[in-house]
């Protein structure tokens, strides 16, 4: 028999050497020197962009392959899908020789796996010596297994949604031009840059404020699958060092159920006031390239800020309140204006359109889409200009203290400081720095 050598083989059961990877990682966390560590980190693969150093640290280490794994009816084997690849390819580089195999999972119906077959991933089968299919799993991209069995009456052909494990990523990389530049070359999806940059979104302006060698690192949850990430999940903790003060966030899930991002001495992040009007996005996400700060040379000229964005650009309420004005304004063109508690309002000019159904009176929350940015009334570009004011008067959002929310309640505190003192370990592992003390 012509053996190719296209398939990865791999155990059955990848359980047992995957635990046991995980105990050798941490017990490198808790008591092998930093090198020890260092050595044991993945460079991810696609960071080809040389003047930012971007690093992926998988806190798993991939199962080592294997040799084919032989039960007492067959053999385990696996393939990857390849591009231009259909599903009698892909049984082929899996040695399955077996037609009624092929028609029946031709036929199935309602099941769709077998026509999304994705480059990359991977597929195993399970055979018999002479090539009869025994058992077939493959892992779509909607995150349902395809299941085929072989039974007494010939096969049982299923797609259901895969057992997922967690896994930790942690990743880092330095601000060239964007944030997304910087996450992009890091593999970090976008998904978690948007979160990171929500997770902040109270401390820095990410249309504003970041600058070329701004450094960040983040700690995220990413589904996997079969040993394939199908979808990443919940930022755990970051930091962003922005123009060279750090700004640390760590999550944290009280026993009672409610979750939110805190500083590591257990401030909440979360304030009344988001810093920035605009969502955060990739088609908002022009960096700045002036040098001098922004806000308070253009606060002399006309007390307010612009935001250079294109048209249509998501503008969201900077904090909960009611719309007090929406409709057309002189020189701010189409103007929202929102009432907020302590005498605080703000405005934002300059729309192309409103969000549907706001009108006089209705209630928004924080972080809630109002309108899109545009050009209207007096605007020689699209920009979406907004105000701060207090007492009616325009005041520098920057200069007037905000509230925080409820810092971790006292109870939790204990809780609380052991997770802040794990993800502070995984940051600086991740970006680089020592570990001074490992208390
Ligand atoms: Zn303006």
């Amino acid at each position: 028999m012509m053996q190719r050598n296209e398939g990865d083989i791999l155990a059955q059961k990848p359980a047992p050497a995957e635990r046991k990877n995980r105990l050798r990682w941490l017990a490198t966390l808790s008591s092998v020197p930093l090198f020890g560590i260092v050595a044991a980190f993945g460079i991810a693969p696609d960071t080809t962009v040389q003047d930012i150093p971007a690093v992926t640290v998988v806190d798993h280490l991939r199962l080592p392959k294997a040799e084919p794994v032989a039960t007492p009816t067959g053999y385990w084997r696996e393939a990857r899908v390849e591009r231009g690849d259909n599903i009698s390819r892909l049984l082929e580089r899996l040695q399955v020789k077996d037609p009624a195999a092929m028609t029946a999972l031709l036929t199935a119906k309602g099941v769709k796996a077998p026509r999304q077959l994705v480059p990359g991933r991977s597929a195993q089968a399970l055979t018999t010596d002479d090539g009869q299919l025994l058992d077939f799993r493959y892992l779509a991209p909607s995150g349902n297994e395809l299941v085929v069995k072989r039974d007494r009456d010939g096969f049982s052909i299923s797609e259901e949604p895969a057992d997922l494990e967690t896994r930790v990523h942690m990743s880092t990389g330095e601000i060239d031009h964007s944030l997304f530049g910087a996450t992009d070359a890091a593999g970090i999806p976008d998904t978690v840059a948007i979160q990171m940059a929500d997770v902040f979104a109270s401390e820095i302006d990410f249309h504003r404020d970041i600058r070329t060698g701004d450094r960040f690192t983040v700690v995220y949850e990413v589904s996997y699958a079969r040993g394939e990430p199908v979808s990443s999940g919940r930022v755990l903790a970051a930091e962003f060092i922005n123009e060279g003060k750090a700004h640390r966030a760590v999550f944290f899930q009280a026993p009672d159920g409610r979750g939110g991002y805190y500083a590591p001495d257990g401030k909440n992040l979360r304030k009344a006031f988001l810093r920035s009007p605009l969502e955060f996005s990739r088609i908002s996400s022009g960096f700045t390239s002036r040098r001098y700060h922004p806000v308070l040379k253009e606060w002399r000229a006309h007390r307010g800020i612009d935001y250079a964005a294109p048209t249509g650009t998501r503008v969201r309420a900077t904090a909960d309140g009611r719309v007090e004005f929406v409709g057309r304004k002189g020189g701010y063109g189409n103007l929202i204006v929102l009432r907020h508690a302590g005498r605080v309002s703000t405005a934002y000019g300059h729309l192309s359109r409103y969000a549907r159904g706001l009108r006089n009176g209705s209630r928004v929350s924080q972080g809630e889409i109002i309108g899109y940015v545009g050009s209207t009334g007096l605007a020689t570009g699209p920009h979406l200009h907004y105000e701060f004011r207090v007492n009616g008067a325009q005041r520098n959002p920057l200069t007037v203290a905000m509230p925080a929310a409820e810092p971790v309640a006292p109870k939790h505190k204990a809780a609380f400081d052991v997770v802040a003192a794990e993800m502070k370990v995984r940051l600086a592992l991740a970006s680089g720095t020592q570990v001074a003390s490992r208390e």
